[in-house]
């Protein structure tokens, strides 16, 4: 039986709500697909950023409770609205146009089924650029297989591998089984694959951020990284952990301390030491740059710093071009 909105089946809650019927789930989305922005980003790792920049599109909702979420204001605040799938198409058609590089779906694992259907439609109306998966990986291969026809990328997260982590900052204990099954399904069904330009046409990117305070967690996933991922899949180490402002809870996460400041030097040296240790070497390491300029506000037409990311379409300016006060 196919994984499907009602009752939702689609990850691994399992939640059993009536999307279909117009109610939203623990993800708070109801069947209808809701973006909040798209962007050209040029802050990705660079075989997906490329000269063009990968085509970014922020999804509302999400199926985790991170504690520490940088977009909390469209995965649980609510911002984002509702597109047609034709929409959601011509969108994707605009972001070629404006010269993205590729497709890149950011936290959709909570519609997928829409999502499939909104590809098709942009391939069969012309989008040639490859369509990339940006997910936490805490999701179900069976809902994954729905859309795998359509996807050439995946850049799955690996938060933690310890399931008391996964309880305090994610709310799902279960997050760590979850991850490591979903990303070894993606690791069997794209290979590594660069264009002559070394741009990624398929594969996998696995992305890590690093908890301040943490570490052993982050030492667990290099070894993972080392035993199941070398020569498969690239390794993205996120150190851009930034405390957000009084967080508001996820729905029925546990309040705890922590994670209320940046990565330590000492932290990022260790980490830095652990890469040579396990001998990896295909992949990403980011500067450590303690501020808080990473931090989107999707209230704004223009959600990133200029730096990093061109607007193209937002939840209340759409296309608009209005400069933000
Ligand atoms: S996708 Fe949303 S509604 Fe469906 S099972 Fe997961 S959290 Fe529940």
């Amino acid at each position: 039986m196919h994984p499907s909105y009602s009752p939702c089946t689609l990850c691994p809650r399992h939640c059993g709500t009536d999307r279909l019927g117009g109610k939203p789930g623990y993800c708070g989305e109801t069947a209808a697909l809701r973006i909040a922005a798209a962007s050209i980003h040029r802050g990705e790792e660079p075989p997906i950023t490329g000269s063009g920049g990968s085509g970014t599109i922020f999804i509302s909702g999400c199926n985790l409770g991170c504690r520490f979420c940088q977009n909390y204001q469209i995965s649980r605040e609510g911002m984002g609205k509702a597109l047609s799938l034709a929409a959601f198409a011509g969108l994707c058609l605009v972001l070629q146009q404006r010269g993205a590089e590729n497709i890149n779906l950011v936290t959709g694992s909570h519609a997928v089924p829409a999502l499939a259907v909104g590809i098709a439609q942009a391939r069969s109306r012309g989008l040639s650029i490859p369509v990339l998966w940006n997910s936490s990986a805490y999701e179900l291969p069976e809902t994954l297989a729905l859309m795998e026809s359509m996807l050439d990328i995946y850049l799955p997260d690996l938060k933690t591998l310890d399931p008391a982590l996964g309880g305090r900052f994610l709310n799902a204990p279960d997050y760590p089984e979850r991850a490591e099954k979903a990303i070894l399904w993606m690791l069997n069904t794209r290979p590594l694959r660069f264009n002559g330009a070394q741009r990624l046409v398929s594969g996998v990117i696995i992305r890590h951020l690093v908890l301040p305070g943490y570490l052993e967690s982050t030492k667990e996933v290099l070894r993972w990284f080392a035993e199941k991922a070398r020569g498969r899949a690239l390794l993205s180490v996120m150190m851009q952990y930034t405390p957000v402002r009084p967080a508001p809870p996820p729905r029925g996460s546990p309040r705890q301390g922590g994670l209320d400041r940046y990565v330590h030097t000492q932290e990022y040296e260790q980490v830095l030491a652990w890469l040579d240790a396990f001998a990896i070497t295909e992949g990403f390491y980011q500067e450590l740059v303690p501020d808080a300029g990473w931090l989107p506000d999707f209230s704004r037409a223009q959600p990133f710093s200029s730096e990093l990311a061109q607007p193209v379409w937002h939840w209340q300016a759409g296309y608009g071009t209005r400069a933000d006060p």
